[in-house]
């Protein structure tokens, strides 16, 4: 039976190729992309998978396939057969897009990643427009200290990595750390922002978001070293912000969460996104060991525009379903975005003192 890659499939539908020596990248997703010149669906040639952090559209080769002709997954296998069934055919494919191997390490357990974002996060501080931004979000002095949030580091991303090193810490398997052309440890220089920690239900930091500075669009992402030599992927890690208690609340991105439980004292659960649901599940059976019986869904009030978030949420609630939680959601005024938004105008804002 013949193998099909990405990249079979790429040079087949005559989709933009990847930039010089990438193995992932982006082209205008053809389910959410309206605008010119927008690209928001990731095509990875070395997992052979494509996904849309937009509109949540994701698979594997016969799936971009179906995506892009209309073809049912099911029937793809025969339709490539029959158009590059010769495998003459198929290496001429290949050799059009070679995939250089990197070597990327597993990622290291929870505790030592905790150790390491600390120590990392100890070394930095917090810019004063970082800190205007988030005390106008709600939080106060003393939640800005607790959470652990700094921005991002602009220079001596190898000093860094270098000190943590001296300290004792592991590198390897940490998203965010790989090594250089010479071989020397460093931290990935990223786009200037304010770094999230996001942590379990013991408060040990999964790993860490940026929230990026002067963008528009994905403005939250991962810090990770993927595809960088010795490098590591970060996972969809969900965060939780505040203690277990029996009902939590359940929304999209860390920093809204810890914003949410600053705000009002509920204990909120925060997902990567309505479609990663992969980690929530493990998640959600850990809090439900410790007493966790009922869940709110607090998602932004644009969320469920799209027929593909829409998808993710009706998968959501099933898996909540299915976990045997009681479940219910927070309805608030549509003129605000975010639950965090109606609370900070509504609620609080004039009793919590900056
Ligand atoms: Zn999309």
């Amino acid at each position: 039976m013949e193998i099909y890659h990405m990249s079979d499939i790429v040079s087949l539908l005559g989709l933009p190729y990847p930039p010089q020596g990438r193995t992932s990248y982006y082209i205008p997703c053809p389910c959410c992309d309206d605008k010119p010149r927008a690209k928001h669906l990731n095509i990875n040639l070395q997992k052979d998978v494509f996904r849309c952090p937009r509109c949540g559209v994701y698979g594997g080769v016969f799936a971009l396939y179906s995506l892009y002709t209309g073809v049912p997954v099911d029937k793809v296998r025969d339709v490539l057969n029959e158009r590059l069934g010769t495998s003459v055919q198929t290496e001429k494919a290949k050799q059009k897009l070679e995939v250089p191997a990197i070597q990327e390490y597993p990622i290291t357990d929870i505790d030592t990643r905790h150790a390491t974002y600390e120590a990392l996060l100890s070394l930095l501080t917090l810019a004063p427009d970082h800190r205007d931004n988030l005390l106008g979000r709600g939080l106060s002095q003393r939640d800005i200290d607790r959470l652990g949030y700094k921005t991002t580091p602009v220079v001596g991303t190898t000093a860094i990595a270098k000190q943590l090193q001296s300290q004792g810490h592991y590198l390897a398997g940490i998203p965010g750390f790989y090594r250089n052309e010479s071989d020397n440890w460093v931290f990935v220089h990223e786009r200037r922002g304010i770094l999230i920690p996001v942590r379990n239900k013991d408060g040990l930091i999964q790993g860490l978001q940026i929230r990026r500075d002067n963008v528009n669009r994905r403005k939250f992402r991962w810090v990770s070293s993927a595809e960088r030599k010795d490098g590591c992927k970060a996972e969809g890690w969900p965060h939780l912000a505040g203690p277990v208690r029996s009902v939590l609340v359940l929304t999209e991105g860390p920093m809204k969460a810890d914003v949410i439980h600053a705000l009002s004292g509920l204990a909120v659960l925060a997902v990567p996104g309505v479609n990663a649901l992969t980690q929530l599940r493990s998640t959600l059976a850990e809090l439900r060991d410790e007493g966790l019986t009922e869940i709110k869904t607090a998602f932004d009030m644009d969320f469920f525009t799209n027929c593909h978030v829409q998808n993710g949420y009706n998968s959501l609630l099933a898996l909540l379903d299915e976990m045997g939680f009681q479940y219910g959601t927070y309805v608030w005024d549509p003129r605000y975005k975010g639950l965090d938004d109606y609370i900070w105008e509504h609620c609080l804002q004039r009793k919590r003192p900056k």
